[in-house]
């Protein structure tokens, strides 16, 4: 009998992966790696959100909670997108789980299924592409380039869909692009969507990591249709640096929520009861922590495009959202250093890390390999040698 399962053949091991762990033996071995690699804010959950999870310890708030979270925290979430962004969910409308991405991997799996078409954008984040062929439905993937600010046109999108597509998953701000929709571009897809009668899954993890006053708008807030076929996911890592707590939320349609929460009691169960606690805190304590946080990501932005830009070879779009730059280096393809020559942006990612021992991600796991991902959630003096080294390190190709 065959070991594995099919549907096992159907995802991989995220290819960025592989520089990561290469960074990591470097390092091991002693090696100083200056790192863009990061995927999570530098900072430390704040003081008042590790108090209320130790406070939660001490009462014994330490058991199986319902399934799909406690009231406390979904009256919270509703709070907060009422606030934030107007729009109105009940109860039964949310589902806390271990990170959006156990949200996601739910809806994927009670929305999708073989014949299903769903939409993705690239550049993309990794996951999306492997949760909707793990449910053996097929990614129709639509490109857009630095040139439009990483948003694809309105062309682009009308000819992706077909009678079959069933989704279409939205992540504004973006990973790896920091691109956003403004809000004529989501109104236009709203009105897709309702017209064409497919789903909207819209990420909306960095909502609160942007620059430039850009105000993000959740297209669930257009109109009580468009509000019907929407699932918000979000959650609480990057916001209040909390990536290892595990918890985020999706907001929308009772059905597909009750559903989700009854494979999340057949798989994982509730998140953890501690967490919950911390996240509450998080939603409904001081917000102080996350401006700081923003703000310091806004002076690091600023300074890594000016020096990315300053490189001849390189061109970098300047995000307005989450802590990623994605420059463009395909101009350097054919050149070389040592006797290696750079064809794509794996090459890019590990000649660059021979040789000037900086670790970035390749653009090609997100589906574009035009590109590299540069994360500053990293220190100001890590970026400011990193840049400089980079600099030096494309002067020497040849
Ligand atoms: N969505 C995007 C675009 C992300 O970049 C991430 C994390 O990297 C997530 C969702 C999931 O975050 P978490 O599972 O920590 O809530």
């Amino acid at each position: 009998k065959k070991k594995l399962a099919e549907r096992m053949g159907r995802i991989e091991e995220s290819i960025t992966i592989a520089i990561t762990a290469k960074a990591k033996e470097m390092n091991a071995a002693g090696i100083k790696i200056l790192s863009f690699g990061a995927g999570e804010p530098d900072f430390d959950t704040p003081d008042n959100i590790k108090e209320a999870a130790i406070k939660a310890i001490r009462n014994g708030f330490t058991k199986y909670t319902a399934a799909g979270g406690i009231n406390e925290l979904k009256d919270a979430i509703i709070e907060k997108e009422k606030k934030v962004n107007g729009v109105e969910y009940k109860r039964n409308e949310i589902c806390v789980s271990a990170g959006g991405k156990q949200n996601l991997f739910n809806l994927s799996q009670v929305l999708f299924e073989e014949g299903d078409e769903v939409i993705i954008l690239s550049p993309y984040w990794v996951t999306y592409e492997a949760i909707v062929k793990y449910a053996n439905a097929v990614p129709v993937v639509i490109k857009a380039s630095d040139k439009t600010g990483f948003v694809p046109t309105q062309e682009q999108l009308k000819e992706a869909i077909t009678p079959k597509t069933k989704a279409i998953i939205l992540n504004n701000p973006s990973n790896p692009t920091g691109g956003v929709y403004e809000k004529k571009d989501l109104e236009f897809l709203a009105e897709l969507a309702l017209k064409n009668d497919f789903w909207v899954i819209s990420d909306e993890m960095y909502e609160s990591i942007v620059y430039d006053n850009y105000k993000p708008v959740s297209i669930a807030s257009f109109s009580k249709g468009i509000k019907d076929k929407t699932i918000v996911v979000n959650g609480v890592s990057k916001t209040y640096s909390m990536t290892g707590w595990r918890i985020g939320y999706s907001c929308g349609d009772s059905e597909i929520t009750e559903n989700m929460i009854k494979l999340q009691s057949q798989s994982t169960s509730n998140p953890t009861s501690i967490a919950q606690m911390a996240a509450l805190e998080a939603l409904i304590g001081p917000q102080d922590s996350v401006g700081v946080m923003r703000k310091e990501f806004e002076k690091r932005r600023n300074y890594i495009i000016n020096a990315l830009n300053s490189i001849i070879g390189i061109t970098c779009f300047k995000p307005k959202g989450a802590f990623y730059v994605f420059p463009n280096i395909s101009s350097l393809y054919g050149r070389s250093i040592n006797g290696k020559t750079i064809n794509n942006s794996m090459d890019f990612a590990n000649v660059l890390l021979d040789e000037a021992k900086v670790a970035v991600v390749p653009g090609i796991g997100f589906g574009d390999d035009n590109y590299v991902r540069l994360s500053f959630a990293t220190s100001m003096q890590v970026i400011q040698e990193g840049i400089e080294a980079i600099k030096e390190f494309v002067s020497k190709l040849k």
